[in-house]
């Protein structure tokens, strides 16, 4: 526990620390230690969301995920900085402060901590990312929103899975835009991420939008063959059987070169193992990061309605000369003193999306951009979409689709880069799969020529979950 708390000093990834006894030390899981994402709830310590707003809450029940994982045996070791309610790309909105990215390049082994350069543990789910690289933990719980398991995954060179939606369960996840919400697993190598993922992976009658038993199996089944087919543990896997898509949109012009020619390395390996690589072409992706903040930004004005200091959330006192008799000081007061800028950014894009002067052209126009995106994924894809009751067999569709799971490298903490519009731009190439709730996978890909980490993404079919681990094994 002293070496958690040291190695805690220098990336502030843990904001408190479990003193439970575990429950089931015989279990599954009881040789793994594993951090929760502070919007996760808890009995044992509070969830803050990082939030000021809940800076004294404490979950009177645990979150499903949690439930599971307790009952497995696992040893839970505390509760992750994240960025406030998951808004954000690089863990710097948060209360609890940054969190430090731990990654550590070649010729700065050597360097004490306080002089290396400090760079974004990447967000929103940066403290459960730092924690695992920093050897805090063998696996953490995020939360991917539009990337926020991938992304930091990505940045501090660790695996990091955002499920199909709907696999695991919300309950207790403190939401923030819930058609897109998801329980990601984050942890060094993809057997970890799978040996936590199969024990929280179930149908939650808790949880309205949870994937029911039958359509999990539906999914599943579509891709046995081809899973079975592909084997992990020899060193040279015959992947003759496989068809790897390769999204043409996903090259955009702000991507680091460096970043494509570590990229093309691994598409290289997998080629030379037999895999056929197929160029795609995705049409919508480019409306992705709009629509992505339209619709995100609508939920969460409404989700976030609660904390209003009476229901929910840390009552501020009124300001002096304030009438306190009127409710509508008390909850106006005590949501602009609780809640941080960025957060307060979204309750008005997102209410202001929903007005009904802009409710046509904005809200609704992100949905039939979601639904686009939607289509175009399951196009190009040879199995159905298990959640569609009709969808054509494509004979000619790929198996998974491969992409960098990021623009750009790890931002220096205290840059231009982590304010603005910025931080938005980092997610432009995990949205797309958010918003159709698709499983994808960010693995370790070497580094950039900056020396800072580079993770590839893989994106399958909903309900592909155990392909895409697969593929995830090979790679890694
Ligand atoms: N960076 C994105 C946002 O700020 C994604 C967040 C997330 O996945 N929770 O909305």
């Amino acid at each position: 526990a002293d070496h958690v708390r040291s190695l805690n000093d220098s990336t502030n990834a843990l904001v408190s620390f479990s003193t439970e006894d575990n429950p089931n030390p015989h279990g599954l899981l009881s040789s793994l230690t594993v951090a929760i994402k502070d919007n996760i709830c808890t009995t044992a310590l509070p969830t803050t969301c990082s939030s000021g707003m809940l800076h004294n809450f404490t979950s009177p029940f645990d979150a499903t995920a949690v439930e599971l994982l307790k009952a497995g045996g696992a040893n839970i070791v505390g509760k992750a900085n994240c960025d406030e309610f998951g808004m954000g790309s690089l863990n710097v909105n948060s209360v609890h402060g940054p969190v430090v990215n731990p990654y550590r390049t070649l010729n700065e082994e050597l360097i004490p901590w306080a002089e290396r350069e400090r760079r974004s543990a990447g967000g929103s789910s940066g403290g459960s990312a730092a924690a695992v690289a920093a050897g805090m933990c063998d696996a953490a719980l995020g939360t991917d929103t539009g990337g926020s398991v991938r992304l930091p995954a990505s940045y501090c060179s660790i695996t990091g899975l955002k499920p199909s939606y709907g696999l695991i369960s919300r309950w207790g996840v403190v939401s923030f835009a819930d058609s897109l919400d998801c329980v990601g697993v984050l942890a060094k190598s993809v057997d970890t991420v799978k040996t936590v993922f199969d024990s929280i992976s179930s149908y939650d009658p808790k949880d309205p939008t949870a994937a029911t038993p039958r359509i999990r199996g539906k999914a599943q089944a579509s891709v046995e063959a081809l899973v079975s087919a592909l084997d992990a543990n020899t060193s040279k896997p015959d992947l003759s059987a496989l068809r790897i898509g390769i999204p043409q949109e996903y090259f955009p012009s702000e991507l680091d070169i460096t970043i494509v020619t570590a990229v093309r390395k691994v598409l290289e390996r997998l080629m030379s193992l037999g895999a056929q690589l197929i160029p795609v072409s995705l049409p919508s992706t480019p409306y992705a990061l709009s629509a992505y903040y339209v619709i995100t930004s609508a939920e969460a004005s409404s989700n976030l309605a609660r904390y209003d200091g009476v229901q929910y959330g840390t009552r501020s006192p009124t300001l002096p000369g304030t009438d306190k008799s009127k409710p509508s000081n008390v909850y106006a007061h005590t949501r602009s003193a609780g809640f941080g800028v960025e957060v307060q950014k979204r309750i008005l894009l997102g209410t202001y999306a929903l007005t009904a002067d802009a409710f046509d052209n904005y809200f609704l126009q992100a949905q039939r951009v979601r639904q686009l995106i939607k289509s175009d994924f399951d196009s190009a894809f040879r199995v159905p979409n298990a959640q569609l009751s009709s969808s054509p067999q494509n004979a000619d569709g790929v198996d998974i689709l491969l992409h960098p799971s990021a623009i750009r490298t790890a931002p220096p903490l205290d840059s231009d880069a982590t304010s603005g519009l910025d931080p938005y731009l980092q997610d432009v190439m995990t949205v797309p799969a958010s918003l159709a709730g698709l499983p994808a996978l960010s693995v370790p890909a070497g580094s950039a020529a900056d020396g800072w980490p580079v993770g590839i993404s893989i994106v399958g079919q909903w309900g592909s979950d155990e392909l895409v681990l697969r593929i995830g094994e090979i790679i890694q």
